[in-house]
């Protein structure tokens, strides 16, 4: 696909003091998963692999039926290990590990693509497939292969009370006081593959613009909130983002 830049109503030339940038929150959503093969959280259809969120996604899904929710994590989960990190899940490794100021990679996305990739500074602020949540005990645990209905609990031993740690429609997404502090602090926030239509995420860019950082997007098509970036770049995760990476690392002095 070929790349444009799109400036935006407010465009003011990104790098032209990129010298001064230091702290960089970068969001992700479903693109950069998808261009690994892991289908969208909401394709065209609306549906996510032939389900309504409704049907999948929310407690009350879940309540009402457990084992077709578990089901449809499980397949989710078995997913994931045919699938490999791409060359933007690289490049933001890479960034991670050689970047000297603050950073913080929030992502939408319930893989674990960032992390296979050697993404450290992450929060999953939607949950993780790879996890499981005991609602008897409250812990928190690794978890691989299939959950189903009858999952015990690797801390308290409970059968039945563990449910896919994801935060589901009705529910407070993770850890959003620190994803609050740090987009209030960054110079610069980058939006990667996400279409800007679900909330909290959806609004960050006001948060960081409002609190003086540039913000540059990056996906398929100028998302809902394109015009509070300063800068659009239209195509492919897996080409424009190491582009972006190499332009920033070599335009930013080394700590
Ligand atoms: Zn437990």
């Amino acid at each position: 696909m070929p790349m444009r830049i799109v400036p935006s109503l407010i465009a003011q030339p990104l790098y032209a003091s990129g010298m001064d940038i230091r702290n960089i929150v970068i969001l992700t959503g479903a693109g950069i998963s998808a261009e690994s093969g892991l289908a969208t959280f909401r394709g065209p259809d609306g549906l996510w692999e032939g389900h309504r969120v409704e049907d999948v996604a929310t407690p009350e899904a879940f309540r009402r039926d457990p084992a077709l929710v578990h089901a449809f994590y499980d397949a989710r989960r078995a997913k994931l290990g045919t699938v490999e990190p791409n060359a933007a899940h690289q490049a933001l490794a890479r960034l991670d590990s050689e970047w000297p100021g603050e950073l913080l990679l929030v992502t939408q996305n319930v893989d674990d693509l960032h992390e296979r990739a050697g993404s450290k500074r992450l929060i999953h602020m939607h949950g993780e497939l790879t996890k499981g949540w005991c609602l008897r005990c409250d812990e928190r645990f690794r978890w691989i292969g299939p959950m189903g209905e009858g999952a015990a609990c690797s801390s308290c031993g409970a059968a039945g009370m563990v449910r896919p740690d994801i935060v589901w429609f009705g529910e407070m997404p993770y850890e959003m006081e620190r994803i609050d502090e740090a987009i209030r602090g960054c110079d610069l926030f980058v939006s990667i593959g996400t279409s800007g239509a679900v909330y909290p995420a959806a609004g960050f860019v006001q948060t960081a613009r409002y609190c003086g950082a540039r913000a540059l997007e990056m996906n398929l098509e100028p998302s809902l909130g394109s015009t509070m970036f300063n800068e659009s770049r239209i195509g492919r995760a897996g080409d424009l983002v190491p582009q972006w990476i190499d332009e920033l690392l070599s335009s930013s002095p080394r700590a």
